[in-house]
């Protein structure tokens, strides 16, 4: 059996379009152009080339877009500051700061200064909570993208099992939520939970979410599962000559050619969960701007 690949960037080419026509719509019918400011601390380089493409994807969506780029030894003073103004700045409906921030800084009160009507990536305390109280809420983007790429892939949830490992604020802890929303029952794995394997061997949708390459095996999958596979790991090709010029790939967190011999449908990596990341947070902009300017839908 081979399973079914489950393609991210037709579904986010998808979103992104229906964004660009939202915007049409409202810059035509209300004089409206949803804003999106991305902010980035450093010079990560990863983190720099998601930063250029959130910027380059809302500016194709016809958005108004700036982009923040600070120091890697930028205060926590000067960092609140900034978030502080574009919370203030009326033509800015959505604020993204670039996680993981260097060490010396603390993302908290960061994310309490974006307040929740411009939290779009879904970390402010408020749409934390409005999400598990089912209540509508600027939801985090990896894990919405997820949660369509599953439904798009199974259809109907209802009281399927799905086991989430990882249990970030920013993805493990939103998608158990999405997920246990659409009827599924949910157990959520972590770096304590006792018997991984067995855990991931009792899902019927496993969703991986830790940030450690290839951490999950074939063997841990149910067959007939599908998988998807949030994490990118930087990691030296398999081929010795190729590793020792330096070179690296993206991986992720399930081993995708022992998962694509069990798994019913697996997302890959890249190119699976990755793309939906940014439609989701143009959508989420939009859904940002037409709420602040008391537009329904
Ligand atoms: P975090 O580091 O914040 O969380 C990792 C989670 O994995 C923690 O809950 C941790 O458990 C758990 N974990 C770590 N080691 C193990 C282990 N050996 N067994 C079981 N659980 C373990 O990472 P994020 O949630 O931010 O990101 C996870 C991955 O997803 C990363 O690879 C990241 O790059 C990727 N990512 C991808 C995105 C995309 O657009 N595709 C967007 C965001 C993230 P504990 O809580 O006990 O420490």
């Amino acid at each position: 059996m081979t399973a079914e690949i489950i393609e991210g960037a037709p579904v986010a080419e998808r979103i992104c379009g229906e964004v660009a026509a939202e915007v049409a719509r409202l810059k035509a019918e209300h004089g409206l152009q949803p804003g999106l400011a991305v902010v980035l601390v450093g010079d990560d380089p990863a983190s720099q080339a998601y930063v250029k493409s959130k910027g380059e994807r809302s500016r194709a969506a016809g958005m108004h877009s700036v982009t923040h780029l600070l120091p890697g030894d930028t205060t926590q003073a000067a960092l609140e500051a900034l978030v502080a103004d574009l919370a203030a700045d009326p033509a800015i409906h959505g604020i993204l700061v670039q996680l993981p921030l260097p060490g010396h800084l603390d993302e908290m009160p960061v994310i309490e200064l974006i307040g929740p009507d411009k939290d779009v990536d879904g970390l402010h305390v408020v749409n934390a909570g409005r999400l598990v109280a089912g209540l509508p809420a600027l939801v985090a983007c990896t894990p919405t993208g997820c949660l369509m790429l599953i439904k798009a892939a199974l259809g109907d949830l209802t009281g399927k099992h799905a086991v989430v490992v990882g249990r970030s604020l920013l993805v493990g802890k939103p998608v158990a939520q999405l997920l246990l929303a659409a009827d599924c029952t949910v157990t959520m794995a972590h770096s304590k939970t006792v018997d991984l394997p067995s855990v991931c061997r009792s899902a019927d949708i496993l969703v991986a979410a830790v940030g450690r390459p290839r951490m999950i095996r074939g063997d841990w999958i149910k067959p007939g599962a599908c998988v998807i596979d949030v994490g990118i790991n930087r990691v030296p090709f398999d081929n010795p000559e190729q590793a020792a010029l330096g070179k690296t790939k993206i991986v992720g967190d399930v081993n995708y050619k022992e998962a694509l011999q069990v798994a019913g449908s697996i997302t890959p990596v890249p190119k699976g969960v990755g793309p939906m990341t940014v439609a989701v947070l143009l959508h989420n902009t939009v859904l940002a701007a037409k709420r602040q300017a008391g537009i329904p839908g």
